[in-house]
């Protein structure tokens, strides 16, 4: 049976607390959204402000095949605002438990029947499609519950969707509660909020309980602690729910993850399932071993299922095998007694309580191979204006292979103008910078930074690090260090 997801990522995940996107965000990652196969999209809540329906339309007027929806009250006046943003249908939001009737709402079950049954008439009377969600319907009379969508869906609505608005379904009352709405005949959705760290196990209860859609959102973004998320339930549906199926593209997932945590500024824990930074990372010695011997000894799913790539991660439990992988992966041969000899130097180093990075690494690794480079390019002065009146401008002076050179350039910051004064020269064109870290190394404003980055040229990808009391300094002398390394061939 086929599942359909429907994103709340530009709704309830924009009620995430701190979270507000632009137009021109909301429509690239709605634009995604649709790329990775998304059923449904909810697109904003047309009522709330003229931006908000500036972005619903930009979102209506591309011809996406996601339906695209607004959400709405059952009220003519939110109604209008939708149509006003030619979606193609509503998620009509009812509140059916007496907490939310009478006290946000003051009125009673009767009236509230009565308000849900007109919206839905007036949708109707519009071409809408209706998708009737009742809120709080985890905390609803059941009878009550059912009254209101048998109803509603005797005036028209389309689709049906269970609200556990303050998540406190478990995985077994998910499962009787579907099961016993399963005798109607519109497809019911779920949509589940993770206050007790169980959205995605309900989630699937809610399936297997006869649920043919769920409401999710990118990264499990939402009020307090957020809603179901897409990721974790798109994959263990196709891992763990074999019998079931999506239409989404798993491979693009981890793209969509990124994309959506870059442009809300909420990030991802480092053990989130999936997408988090550690999701195919492997330090231990025993465990790298047996992942390079078959990945399946501890990978329960491959990284490329996702789009992604496994790690291994370098510090004292670290083993030879998974050592010599990331060094291959650096483009660096060694022998055993080099391999053996690396790995020693790293556990002292580790030891002492430090994170050893790829920087790190290359140092060590360097040092035991006894490799000399004679670095191709020096810098000799950077120069920088920079103030809240001028545009940032910046000149240096660096001697590549003997030639000094004098250039400038500008950019949004200081450190932006330093870089393009180099960058722009003829020897650095073809090397991007795919990262770049900022780091404080003490409290103060007279701290060191320590700026760390990370250069692309074709294959081979490089780290540098610089460390310095200034911060332009500190980025210049990373960024040098990083093409010295990578002009190494
Ligand atoms: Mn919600």
């Amino acid at each position: 049976m086929n599942i359909k997801v429907f994103d709340t990522t530009l709704r309830d995940g924009e009620q995430t607390p701190g979270v507000s996107l632009t137009t021109n965000e909301k429509f690239r990652i709605a634009s995604k959204l649709d790329e990775i196969g998304i059923d449904y999209i909810e697109a904003g809540s047309a009522i709330t402000s003229e931006g908000e329906r500036q972005s619903i339309k930009e979102i209506t007027n591309q011809n996406f095949s996601a339906e695209i929806l607004s959400f709405s009250r059952p009220l003519a006046v939110d109604i209008d605002y939708c149509i006003d943003c030619d979606v193609d249908g509503v998620n009509l939001v009812v509140p059916t438990s007496d907490l939310h009737i009478n006290e946000k709402l003051k009125t009673n079950r009767e009236n509230l029947l009565e308000l849900s049954n007109n919206a839905i008439d007036y949708c109707k009377d519009h071409g809408l499609i209706v998708e009737l969600s009742a809120e709080d319907a985890t905390r609803s009379d059941f009878d009550f519950l059912k009254t209101v969508y048998l109803s509603g869906i005797e005036h028209g609505a389309d689709r049906i969707c269970v609200c556990d608005t303050v998540g406190i379904l478990t995985p077994d009352s998910s499962f009787e509660l579907f099961d016993k709405l399963n005798d109607i005949d519109v497809p019911i959705a779920c949509h589940c909020h993770n206050d007790f760290g169980l959205a995605v196990a309900n989630t699937l209860s809610a399936i297997k309980g006869g649920a043919s859609e769920i409401h999710t959102t990118i990264n499990g973004i939402g009020e307090r602690a957020g809603n179901t998320s897409f990721e974790e339930s798109v994959v263990s549906i196709y891992r763990l729910l074999p019998q079931f199926t999506t239409n989404i593209k798993i491979n693009e997932i981890y793209d969509i993850s990124k994309l959506v945590a870059r442009l809300t500024g909420v990030y991802i824990q480092p053990n989130k399932a999936i997408v988090g930074e550690n999701a195919f990372a492997h330090e231990s010695g025993i465990h790298s071993d047996g992942i390079i011997k078959n990945s399946a000894t501890y990978e329960p799913m491959t990284p490329e299922l996702v789009g992604r790539k496994r790690k291994f991660v370098i510090g004292k439990h670290m083993g030879t095998h998974g050592l010599n992988s990331r060094l291959k992966e650096l483009g660096l041969e060694v022998d055993n007694s080099q391999l053996q000899q690396i790995c020693d130097n790293i556990k002292v180093l580790a030891d002492k309580g430090k994170t050893v990075t790829d920087v790190d690494l290359q140092v060590i690794a360097d040092n035991v191979l006894e490799i000399n480079h004679e670095d191709r390019i020096k810098l000799d002065e950077v120069t920088i204006v920079s103030g809240n009146k001028v545009m940032p401008t910046a000149s240096v002076k660096i001697t590549i292979d003997d030639e000094q050179i004098l250039n400038a350039g500008v950019g949004l910051g200081p450190v932006d103008a330093a870089i393009n004064a180099i960058k722009s020269l003829d020897i650095f064109k073809d090397i991007d910078l795919i990262e770049y870290h900022v780091d404080a190394i003490t409290g103060g404003t007279d701290a060191f930074i320590d700026v760390i980055i990370k250069l692309q040229k074709g294959d081979k990808v490089v780290s540098a690090r610089g460390t310095e009391p200034d911060i332009i300094n500190a980025s210049v002398k990373a960024y040098i260090a990083g093409v010295n390394r990578l002009l190494r061939g």
